[in-house]
């Protein structure tokens, strides 16, 4: 675990707006994910920041309002972010893995070509 390479609580908490603009990077997102997972200090943060954010929205277009639902919802979304950025990687990597050896066998006459 490379401890000094975990985003530090002064940099989640400057993401935090990001986060609920739904504005982060692939590579912030995965930090700030992480970062509140393990900081209950940033999580209470994170959650009353959000509460004041998203609560004024909600009673300002006069929608319902679960903080507990809310709140869950929107880690929830960071995560599947987190999630889907690293199958897209994934497949990538296998893509270009392909065709890379698809060239080479091409270039080398492998497939009598
Ligand atoms: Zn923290």
């Amino acid at each position: 675990m490379g401890k000094d390479r975990d985003m530090q609580c002064s940099q989640a908490q400057a993401l935090i707006q990001t986060f609920m603009d739904d504005n982060l990077e692939f590579g912030q997102m995965r930090g700030f994910m992480k970062h509140l997972k393990s900081c209950d200090e940033c999580r209470d943060e994170f959650e009353n920041r959000f509460l004041v954010y998203e609560g004024m929205r909600k009673i300002e277009s006069g929608e319902d309002f679960n903080f507990e639902d809310e709140v869950r919802e929107k880690l929830k979304v960071g995560d599947a972010f987190v999630k889907a950025a690293f199958r897209t990687k994934a497949a990538l990597a296998v893509l270009i893995a392909v065709v890379a050896a698809a060239l080479l066998c091409y270039r080398l006459g492998i497939f009598g070509l």
